[in-house]
């Protein structure tokens, strides 16, 4: 079936490319919404960003995902997301937007090599946990240090965990740890929590979580696998050593979607907003994954959201094919 504007797929025209679908994130929600698009024969394009494979490629095993009974390491679980969707025909170019216009038809995206002036734009620019940005985070990440529970929580069976941070989410997460953990030290730098009250009193009353008030992780110790922290207190300056065997960072997740401002609909977090079939506020543009999605976070429901996108996308040219308006419409948002 080919129901492709005029054949374009790709032209590429004064260091302009034009094409059908641009997916800008190459994470599972990016290039799950490249394989759908791919297999209706729409050639779309990916811009991959600073990380292929997006957040899912750092961490050392996938179990959640169905499909890998004996788990799959997260770097080769995207590679086989790209593999997929690269057979049908998506292209993944390793480049990133860095400048948006979504006022006119065709949308315009540039980028660090070019432009691209596309018929529908899929926004999978997922989020970044952040990062407490002490020596052996980075290198200890998926090994010991993590930004999920729900993903990591079974490794540590009977271990020692300390969760960093005094929010909602650190302390739903240190309290889902405790079906798994021996113990868990929720490390805070005040002396109280920022977490709503029936949370805060859950999770005092839990026997496996003890708080540490006051303190800062200023290094993480441990080489092949984590067996520390080193604690601040920050009222007296004091060091100490904590052991532990897993340390989660839960200080806050920054949807990386400033590109768009002014642009798109966007929460008072960063989010974009999108309504249940994956819309933006402009026609044609639609979002998917982490950088619209505040509540699951998970490989899955960003795959699920990218297809849902594609699928949507796909549905526009259609229409687009049949009865061409030329300049963007605004669809009304419903979240
Ligand atoms: C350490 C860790 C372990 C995890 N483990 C699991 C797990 O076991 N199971 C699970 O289900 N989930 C896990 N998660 C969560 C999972 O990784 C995310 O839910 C998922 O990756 C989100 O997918 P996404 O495609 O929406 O965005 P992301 O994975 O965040 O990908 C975003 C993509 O957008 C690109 N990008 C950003 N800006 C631009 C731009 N301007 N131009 C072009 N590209 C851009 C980036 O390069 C990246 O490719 C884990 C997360 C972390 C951090």
């Amino acid at each position: 079936m080919d129901f492709s504007l005029s054949n374009l797929s790709t032209n590429k025209t004064d260091g302009q490319q034009h094409v059908e679908v641009l997916v800008i994130g190459s994470g599972p929600a990016g290039l799950t919404a490249a394989l759908y698009a791919a297999r209706a024969d729409l050639n779309p394009v990916v811009l991959a960003g600073m990380d292929l494979g997006g957040q899912v490629s750092l961490t050392y095993t996938v179990e959640n995902y169905p499909g890998f009974p004996e788990g799959v390491g997260g770097a080769e679980m995207v590679e086989l997301f790209q593999k997929q969707a690269e057979r049908f025909g998506a292209k993944v170019e390793f480049d990133t937007a860095t400048e948006v216009d979504l006022s006119k038809r065709p949308l315009r995206v540039k980028t660090y090599n070019g432009e691209y002036l596309a018929e529908t734009v899929i926004i999978t620019t997922g989020a970044t946990p952040l990062h407490l940005n002490v020596p052996g985070e980075k290198e200890m990440t998926g090994r010991g240090v993590s930004y999920c529970a729900t993903c990591d929580g079974w490794f540590f069976k009977d271990k020692d965990v300390v969760v960093v941070g005094g929010g909602d989410s650190a302390l739903e997460e240190a309290i889902f740890l405790t079906r798994y953990a021996k113990s868990v030290t929720i490390v805070h730098r005040r002396d109280s929590l920022r977490a709503g009250v029936i949370l805060q009193n859950r999770a005092m009353e839990n026997p496996k979580i003890t708080f540490v008030w006051n303190a800062v992780v200023t290094q993480i110790l441990g080489g092949e696998a984590v067996h520390g922290v080193r604690l601040k207190d920050t009222v007296t300056g004091e060091e100490r050593e904590h052991a532990t065997d897993g340390v989660f960072i839960f200080i806050g997740h920054k949807p990386n979607t400033e590109l768009f401002e002014g642009q798109l609909e966007i929460d008072e977090l960063g989010y974009l907003i999108v309504d249940k079939l994956m819309h933006t506020r402009v026609a044609g543009v639609f979002a998917a994954g982490e950088a619209a999605d505040p509540h699951f976070r998970q490989v899955i429901t960003s795959a699920g959201m990218g297809a849902a996108a594609a699928m949507q996308a796909i549905h526009f040219i259609q229409e687009q094919a049949s009865d061409e308006p030329q300049t963007p419409v605004l669809v009304k948002s419903e979240s």
